[in-house]
């Protein structure tokens, strides 16, 4: 690294990855720390043995504020991403099914981390380090990571989920932002795999059942091979009741639900299953990113502002824009 770090930024999933390149544009040096062992956070891909992408986290994103547009072409390249041009379906409460509203449906290509190696391409990125904890001193804010201390850093952004961020930081800090007010719901994610195309008639579809809340086709989405797995999404009221349950109960479960639901006569012949503890905000306010009086810690995700991909794009790119001023 040829300059000093002058501001850390925790997480590298898009909201982090977007702060530390308005960082960059505003003349910083970002240092961007992240616990897993490559960017992406919640836009994230499985490699399964059979050598498909399965798009266990977010499955679609829209792109509808041209700032958003700006960044992925300039950072990302338009080739990381593309329309899922897709039969959609949505389901409502008494059962009723119509087609999914119309709003254009992005997706990585060939999976959806494409996008986020393509941003964090160039970026200092210290992947493998979680950091436990902060504490702020004269020269700035000192990072406790799991191998030690770094820093002085004079700012510092945190793109972790609520509770996670409150883990991090000194009481009077999180009473201060009121970071109580924040939480997130979880979500069990599985992939199944089948021998056979399933002959459903759409790609994806959203449920107002008892356990499934999505599902959808992932060969349908570009460049994902022509492997015939179905991503399963159970709903937050689900998950949450079945937190702590063993992966296997919750898998064999949420197969059971999507084989009747759709009365599917194959057997799975592979799966994958992925606990988000921390995968949608709870309904909680959207300030849009939350920031102490002299700019040195900063908070932004999806959780500040709305949710989804584009939210975690929204709000990195206002707290840039209110701590570097707009590029
Ligand atoms: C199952 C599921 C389905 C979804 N479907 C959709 C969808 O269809 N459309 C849509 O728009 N959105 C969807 N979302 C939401 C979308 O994925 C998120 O809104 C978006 O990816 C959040 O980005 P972020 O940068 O705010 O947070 P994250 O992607 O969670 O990034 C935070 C990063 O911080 C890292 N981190 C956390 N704590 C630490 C620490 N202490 N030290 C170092 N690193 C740390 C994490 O590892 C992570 O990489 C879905 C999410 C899930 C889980």
């Amino acid at each position: 690294m040829d300059q000093t770090p002058d501001i850390a930024i925790i997480g590298a999933g898009i909201a982090g990855l977007t702060a530390a390149l308005r960082a960059s544009e505003a003349g910083l040096a970002p240092l961007v720390f992240e616990k897993s062992r490559g960017p992406g956070g919640r836009l994230a891909s499985k490699r399964t043995q059979d050598g498909t992408s399965v798009d266990m986290g977010a499955q679609f994103f829209t792109v509808r504020n041209p700032r958003f547009r700006a960044l992925l072409a300039d950072y990302a390249g338009e080739e990381s991403f593309g329309l899922w041009d897709a039969t959609l379906w949505h389901e409502n409460r008494e059962g009723e099914v119509a087609h999914f509203h119309q709003a254009l449906r992005h997706v990585g290509v060939p999976r959806m981390t494409a996008i986020t190696r393509a941003l964090a391409d160039g970026l200092p990125i210290q992947t493998g380090t979680r950091i436990t904890a902060l504490t702020q001193a004269p020269g700035g804010w000192w990072l406790e990571t799991d191998q030690g201390q770094q820093g002085p850093f004079p700012r510092v952004i945190i793109t972790a989920p609520p509770e996670q961020a409150r883990d991090l930081l000194p009481d009077t800090v999180t009473r201060s932002l009121e970071l109580e007010s924040f939480g997130m719901l979880p979500c069990w994610s599985l992939a199944l795999r089948f021998g056979e195309p399933l002959e459903l008639g759409f790609d994806g579809m959203q449920l107002a059942h008892e356990s499934l809340g999505w599902v959808a086709r992932n060969a349908s989405k570009p460049e994902r091979g022509s492997a015939e797995w179905w991503v399963l999404h159970a709903n937050s009221t689900w998950s949450a009741t079945h937190r702590n349950a063993d992966s296997d109960d919750v898998a064999a479960a949420m197969t059971t639900a999507f084989r009747q639901r759709f009365d599917v006569r194959q057997t799975a012949t592979d799966h994958l299953v992925h606990r988000w503890l921390y995968a949608r905000p709870a309904v909680g306010p959207t300030p849009g990113f939350l920031s102490t009086a002299d700019y040195s810690l900063g908070l932004c995700g999806d959780w500040l502002a709305g949710g989804r991909v584009e939210g975690a794009f929204e709000s990195a790119d206002a707290l840039a824009a209110t701590w570097f001023g707009q590029p």
